[in-house]
């Protein structure tokens, strides 16, 4: 067997959708399991389409991820150039060579001419393909004279070569997620492999590479699957059939409800990120906000889009990423589409933030700190972050909804104050901040005491105490055990908010 070399060969084209990052991770998790290599090749052969800024940002995504390759751009390699656009020399020599073994023709078609004709088909309700059916009456090397053919070629009219798919044959390969799939070379058209402006398309390169950089899988999504009777034909009509790469294609990732493939803009639409990281595109609909950006924890980001599509057979979810590249088989992956459940991401982040230390989050909640106006002590952040993690389904929302442990109480929850709150008792209440405050040391445990034994003694139920302490410091009926909370803000800060908080609930419970 020869060793496993993959590649993720994306096309800078914008940024790097969701679903790219999934085909991403598989390839590495082939690579990973079977002590492979993970390859990136940038496939930028299409100027037209070139976004400035495009290949940054993929390498910044699977950097951020942590799924490195071992060959790419700026990584090196025996196989470089992994760029195309610095590799175009070489491909013009096998189109030619597809050409001189008349697997290919030129053919001189304007781009008028082709779109006069396809104008023409559509007013008959009809496509028009440059296949086998059309070739024959369209102006290319096999309908000109050689003369003809030699002197356009002399003269330097532009031209393109195609491939000459056989009239009336099977194409099949095995996909390794679909098993073996055929089509008839009559839907399979004669599509261009050298472009006018000397540069190859997609088709040719993505093979020509595959083939020098020794790919052993093509791991890629559907939407390539129509693709790849043309690849066969290019490796058999290039002699390189013996060492073709073995394919396998990814279900689509669909619309969490409604038909359809997930879209760039469904994030928006659905309020959900679509993309690894933000992006700034030309205009504000072309912008969007990413997993990162969202709160993500990386590796949970991994662990979600690894069974988009796949599944390990047992009951076990959480996988790191070690985990999975031991779990993962291509076999396992599925053929229908997989549907993006967002409150199955979010399951997934809360099940990241649960096994992370306070202190590990509070590194990364460290620097949304200042965008919201707050400052805190890394310890103290530290302490939040753990009391909260439970709590919360993404990072930020610990700045949303403990904006108590960072500022003060802005409202204080009306409701549970006038249905609890009796102003004759705040000579109780008093004492009881009194003892709080006086309790040593101030620690959970023995600030529970304090309130308990208070409590007991006072002759109230715990009912007619803790809301109201529970409110006075955090404003809210909702939060983590209110002993932890009283410890972590502090001795001056609980005592003040106490004392300012049972005359508002006075207030409060005078208005009607
Ligand atoms: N450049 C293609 C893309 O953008 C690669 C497809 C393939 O993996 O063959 O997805």
């Amino acid at each position: 067997m020869n060793p496993v070399r993959v590649r993720f060969a994306p096309s800078p084209t914008g940024a790097l959708h969701i679903g790219g990052v999934r085909t991403a991770l598989y390839n590495y998790l082939l690579a990973k399991k079977t002590g492979g290599t993970f390859i990136l090749r940038i496939e930028d052969t299409d100027q037209t389409r070139y976004v400035p800024g495009a290949e940054e940002y993929i390498m910044e995504a699977l950097q951020w991820c942590g799924i490195l390759p071992a060959e790419g751009p700026g990584i090196g390699g025996d196989y470089g150039p992994y760029r195309q656009s610095e590799r175009k020399d070489m491909y013009g020599q096998y189109a030619q060579q597809l050409v001189d073994n008349a697997y290919a023709y030129y053919a001189f078609d304007t781009a008028e001419e082709l779109s006069a004709i396809r104008a023409e088909y559509e007013s008959r309700k009809e496509i028009f393909r440059y296949d086998s059916s059309t070739r024959t009456s369209l102006k290319n090397s096999l309908t000109l004279s050689e003369d003809e053919v030699k002197q356009r070629l002399e003269s330097g009219v532009p031209y393109t070569i195609r491939i000459k798919i056989p009239k009336d044959e099977e194409i099949s390969f095995d996909d390794l997620v679909r098993g073996r799939v055929t089509f008839s070379s009559n839907e399979v058209d004669d599509k261009i492999m050298l472009k006018g402006d000397g540069m190859p398309t997609y088709h040719l390169a993505n093979i020509v590479d595959d083939h020098f950089m020794k790919i052993s899988h093509v791991i890629r999504g559907e939407e390539w699957l129509s693709s790849t009777p043309h690849h066969v034909y290019l490796y058999r009509f290039l002699g390189w059939e013996d060492s073709m790469p073995q394919f396998a294609h990814l279900p689509l990732i669909l619309k969490p409800t409604g038909k359809g493939k997930l879209g760039k803009r469904d994030g928006a639409k659905f309020g959900f990120p679509v993309f690894p990281l933000s992006w700034k595109g030309a205009s504000e609909e072309d912008s969007f906000e990413g997993f990162r950006e969202f709160g993500f924890d990386p590796e949970a980001v991994l662990n979600f889009l690894a069974f988009l599509g796949w599944n390990p057979g047992t009951e076990q979810e959480i996988f790191s990423l070690d985990e999975l590249a031991e779990a993962f088989s291509i076999e396992r992956i599925g053929k229908s589409g997989a549907k993006f459940d967002y409150e199955k991401a979010k399951w997934y982040n809360q099940q990241y933030l649960m096994a992370k230390t306070g202190q590990e989050l509070a590194e990364t909640v460290k620097p949304l700190l200042a965008n919201k106006g707050y400052q805190a002590e890394d310890t103290y952040l530290a302490k939040v972050c753990e009391l909260l993690k439970e709590r919360i389904g993404l990072l930020p929302e610990i700045l949303e909804q403990g904006y108590y442990f960072f500022e003060a109480v802005k409202a204080y929850d009306e409701k549970t104050i006038r249905k609890r709150w009796q102003p004759e008792r705040v000579t109780l209440f008093n004492q009881l901040a009194d003892q709080i405050r006086d309790t040593q040391p101030y620690i959970s445990a023995e600030l529970e005491n304090t309130i308990k034994s208070f409590i007991n003694n006072s002759g109230l139920k715990f009912g007619e105490v803790l809301p109201i302490l529970r409110i006075a410091i955090s404003g809210t009926m909702q939060g983590p055990s209110v002993f932890d909370m009283i410890e972590v803000l502090g001795q001056r800060e609980v005592d003040s908010r106490l004392r300012t908080a049972y005359s508002s609930f006075d207030t409060i419970k005078s208005m009607n």
